[in-house]
């Protein structure tokens, strides 16, 4: 048995010491945490043995599931052989290179360089200042404002909360900082009004053209926005929308950034989500599926474009991180990587068990506390409503989703709720049985929402 997780008093030195992100503290405190302490396939166990099905891939990140033993191998081969050296000074380590190498060549040719960094929320600082470091390089020295979305998520940091659309993050530290403005989002359920879904997402892709108007041409590097909105409720936007935002941003000659860090690796039933919607942006972020979260490890993706003027114009990009690069998350990332092509997990959700998940949930929208269900691949927003055929939705969004995800986790089901949405991201190796049971048990949680709120 492992030491450190048959200690057991863990609560108690949880709530002594331990503070925790997005989370009311003391509340917290007085439920007491939950503690994990092993995973399999689609599984994880709590301290007490129980079990529970992750219908969430732990943060949208654990695509192989739990417990890859080759995984381990990789890193304790690599720990054994180096288990640091940095990439800075002119050096690098071999899984750092073939990493990139690797993760490029999924992208079809178009974004042939990798920058590396920890997090999804790094890498978000990272191609901020890159995209102004482009047009300063281009003698574009105005262009530095970026454009973000309402209710998108692009991590915690400053510039990550400042890019992210959430209130309640920029409400803490001041927020956003200067030089970013945001737009609507394409969420046609709660404010496409009478508009068809196809007329509401061109018309909120054109918020983008009326901003770049607004703030001039001449001052706006870039937009970005995540492929579906992950965090924000897994939001699919109508089909309209991307051709447009793509339009738009070749038009105005501003950089198109895709935030890949959900979408990217298999997520959407190609290995990034920018396949998916058949659009070409010329950055884009990634992490969580880069390494199934096994260990910390993202990285920006550049297109040529913006490669070329950084090497060859650009000179020193004074950035980066004591980890960027680390051998030993690169070699993890690499084996994961070589698990999702081995196993052929991205057409697997394409062709086989992301249409199965897509019929199941869809199955849902003949409850009467469901409004609409959203589903492209693995990924799957369950919008609730109080009455379905009014898109008239709970008085209490927050407190409707929080009663299915309660009653879910008691029942064994890791979902999360986003204000009235249920958010779903399994792990790309799900059976059919496990979707049926995921399937079953969210009903439940369902059928006890409908039992136990009206209005
Ligand atoms: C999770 C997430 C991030 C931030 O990644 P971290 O690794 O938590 O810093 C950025 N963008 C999107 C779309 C995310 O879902």
């Amino acid at each position: 048995m492992n030491p450190l997780t048959s200690q057991s008093n863990l609560g108690a030195i949880d709530a002594a010491h331990h503070l925790h992100p997005f989370s009311d503290m003391k509340q917290l405190n007085e439920k007491g945490t939950r503690i994990i302490a092993r995973g399999e396939g689609v599984y994880i166990f709590d301290a007490q043995g129980r079990r529970y099905l992750d219908g969430f891939a732990g943060l949208w990140c654990v695509n192989i599931g739990y417990g890859r033993k080759e995984i381990a191998e990789a890193v304790q081969r690599q720990m054994n052989e180096l288990p640091y050296y940095n990439t800075f000074f002119g050096t690098t380590t071999p899984p750092t290179t073939l990493l990139a190498q690797k993760i490029t060549a999924h992208t079809g040719g178009r974004l042939n360089h990798a920058f590396f960094t920890n997090s999804g929320s790094e890498a978000t600082d990272t191609w901020f200042r890159m995209a102004r470091v482009y047009w300063k390089a281009l003698g574009h020295p105005t262009k530095t404002h970026v454009i973000a979305r309402r209710n998108g998520y692009h991590g915690s940091t400053v510039a990550g909360a400042s890019l992210g659309g959430m209130k309640h993050m920029h409400e803490q530290g001041n927020l956003p900082i200067e030089g970013i403005s945001h737009i609507g989002q394409p969420y046609w359920y709660a404010e496409g009004g009478d508009l068809t879904p196809d007329a509401f997402g061109r018309k909120m892709a054109r918020e983008l053209e009326a901003k770049i108007d607004e703030l001039g041409e001449e001052n706006v590097a870039a937009f970005v926005a995540e492929p579906i909105q992950g965090a924000g409720g897994v939001i699919v936007p109508p089909a309209t929308y991307w051709p447009e935002i793509a339009r738009i941003c070749k038009a105005r000659n501003i950089l198109l950034v895709a935030d890949e860090v959900i979408c990217g690796f298999g997520r959407l039933g190609t290995w990034f989500g920018h396949q998916h919607f058949g659009f070409e942006p010329d950055l884009a972020p990634v992490a969580k599926g880069l390494s199934s979260g096994y260990l910390p490890i993202g990285a920006v993706l550049v297109s040529d474009r913006v490669a070329k003027v950084m090497i060859e114009e650009a000179g020193d990009f004074n950035h980066g991180y004591t980890y960027s690069g680390h051998p030993v998350c690169a070699a993890a990332a690499l084996e994961n990587l070589r698990i999702i092509e081995e196993e052929g997990l991205v057409d697997r959700v394409r062709t086989d068990i992301g249409p199965y998940f897509a019929a199941a949930l869809k199955s849902l929208e003949d409850h009467p506390v469901v409004g609409q269900v959203d589903t492209v691949g693995l990924i799957a927003g369950v919008q609730l409503a109080a009455d379905k055929g009014t898109r008239r939705r709970f008085a209490k969004p927050d407190d409707a989703g929080m009663n299915v995800r309660n009653h879910c986790l008691e029942n064994g089901l890791v979902m999360r709720a986003t204000g009235d949405r249920m958010l779903a991201s399994p792990a790309l190796i799900i059976s059919r049985s496990e979707v049926d049971q995921m399937v079953e048990t969210l009903r439940k949680g369902l059928d006890h929402l409908r039992d136990t709120m009206t209005e």
